[in-house]
Formats: C-alpha cells, sequence, structure tokens
C-alpha cells in the first residue's frame, strides 16, 4: 500500500487580528523543536496571509479559505488564486459546507474553483459532506460519493490535493460519527477518487473536519483513510492545535 502522509489543517475562518498571531508564534516555536510526523497547514482569513506566512517559520504552510473560479476581473471583493499565493499561500479550502450553503457553491463550481487553484499553482483541499438530513435518511455515503465526482474536475490527476470529508451537522456542534460511520464514508471516499482520477490519487490525504479536538484525534487519526483533520475552533489556540497535530 503507498502511504499518505498526513496533514493536519487548521481553517480560521473569519477570525484573526494581528494580535491572534501570537498563536501562530507559539506554534511556530513548539514545532521547530519537536518536529510534526505530519504536515501542518493553518488557513487564515485572506487579510492575514501574509503575516502569518511571515510569523509561521518552516513548518507550517498557509492556505486561503476561498477562492474565486476567474483568475481576475470585475469581482467586487473576490480574491483570486494568484493573489492567495501571491501573499504567500500554498493550499486554499474550497467548497467548505459554510460557502455551499451560505454562498450557495454548486459541485460544478467548487470544480471551476479547483481548476483556478491549480492554474495558480495552490494544492486545494476540497470539502464534501452530508447534512443531518441526508445522514438520517441514510444517504450519507451517496451524497458525498456525489460531491467528490462531480466537485474533483479530471485536471486534479497527478496533482497534490486532499479531500477533507466534513458532516455538515458534526462542523462546530462538538457531536461526531462514530468510528464506524467515518471508516465508512473514507473508503467511499477512496473508491470514488480513484475511480474519478486514477491510481496516481491513491495518496491524496482524506482528511476528516467537524469537532476534532486534543481528546478525540487519537482515535480518528487512527482510523483506515483518515489522512489528517481539517480543525476549525480548535485551530485557533496553539495549545489546542499542537495537543492535535501531536496525536498523528
Ligand atoms: C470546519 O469548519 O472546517 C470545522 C471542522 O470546524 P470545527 O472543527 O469547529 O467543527
Amino acid at each position: 500500500m503507498q502511504t499518505v502522509t498526513k496533514l493536519i489543517a487548521g481553517n480560521w475562518k473569519m477570525n484573526g487580528l494581528a494580535a491572534d498571531l501570537v498563536e501562530v508564534e507559539a506554534l511556530s516555536s513548539a514545532l521547530a523543536s519537536e518536529k510534526a510526523a505530519c504536515r501542518v497547514a493553518l488557513c487564515p482569513p485572506a487579510t492575514l496571509i501574509d503575516r502569518m506566512r511571515r510569523a509561521a517559520g518552516d513548518d507550517i504552510e498557509i492556505g486561503g479559505q476561498d477562492c474565486r473560479s476567474e483568475a481576475q476581473g470585475a469581482f467586487t471583493g473576490g480574491v483570486s488564486g494568484a493573489m492567495l499565493r501571491d501573499a504567500g499561500a500554498s493550499l486554499v479550502i474550497l467548497g467548505h459546507s459554510e460557502r455551499r450553503q451560505e454562498f450557495a457553491e454548486s459541485d460544478r463550481l467548487v470544480s471551476r474553483k479547483v481548476d483556478a487553484a491549480l492554474e495558480a499553482g495552490l494544492e486545494p483541499i476540497v470539502c464534501v459532506g452530508e447534512t443531518l438530513e441526508e445522514r438520517d435518511a441514510d444517504r450519507a455515503v451517496e451524497v458525498v460519493r456525489g460531491q467528490v465526482m462531480n466537485s474533483l474536475p479530471s485536471t486534479l490527476a497527478g496533482r497534490a490535493f486532499a479531500v477533507a470529508y466534513e458532516p455538515v451537522w458534526a462542523i462546530g456542534t462538538g457531536r461526531t460519527p462514530t468510528l464506524e460511520q467515518i471508516e465508512e464514508v473514507h473508503r467511499a471516499v477512496r473508491a470514488a477518487i480513484l475511480e474519478r482520477l486514477g491510481l496516481g490519487a491513491a495518496t491524496a490525504p482524506i482528511l476528516y473536519g467537524g469537532s476534532v479536538k486534543p481528546d478525540n484525534a487519537r482515535e480518528i487519526l487512527s482510523i483506515a483513510e483518515v489522512g489528517g483533520a481539517l480543525v476549525g475552533g480548535a485551530s485557533l489556540k496553539a495549545k489546542d492545535f499542537l495537543g492535535i497535530v501531536r496525536a498523528v
């Protein structure tokens, strides 16, 4: 079996001012003395990317939280992949459920954004996940498989990317699926990725996201096909995030 390098990525969402960079400095100095057993990334708001890149040192990668599908133009308030890259990002989260819900982003749009991110030289982290209603109707695997097949463009073949499985009902709620439920969906995600992109995609990490904390990280990260975590709330404080990184 080919090895997947695990990735622990923090999503700061719409949180973070210059004063919060002390958390990044603390994380950076901890990782400089105890090398992590995985890749570590933080995705701050676009306004902080440049300053976080400087505060983060060599052991933390920086990502954006979204980008437009267009390269430039008359899109007031929009941020392109090239702008994220220019500011210091090397990754970008795309299709997060908050964007799918708040901004009605479809699989088709997410797929175009992935293309734009690749064009800009960014590594996409593509988010998928079912709602509680879909889970309760026993449709989680079917829904997530559909999102993977339709949100990943064929141009991803041979490129570096990650998929994050984030059940919508587990984000920011303190609730997590059972370990069996996580494993079932992760195996289905891997099968869909391979079907869509071929064997070269066997090493793309599949992250789990949704209320990951230092005290549940170890058991979640030891599940087959869990290749890391996408962490919201617990990524804002160095101590909590470090606790998750240390669980790899
Ligand atoms: C997220 O929004 O990507 C997330 C996983 O949030 P939380 O860890 O706070 O549930």
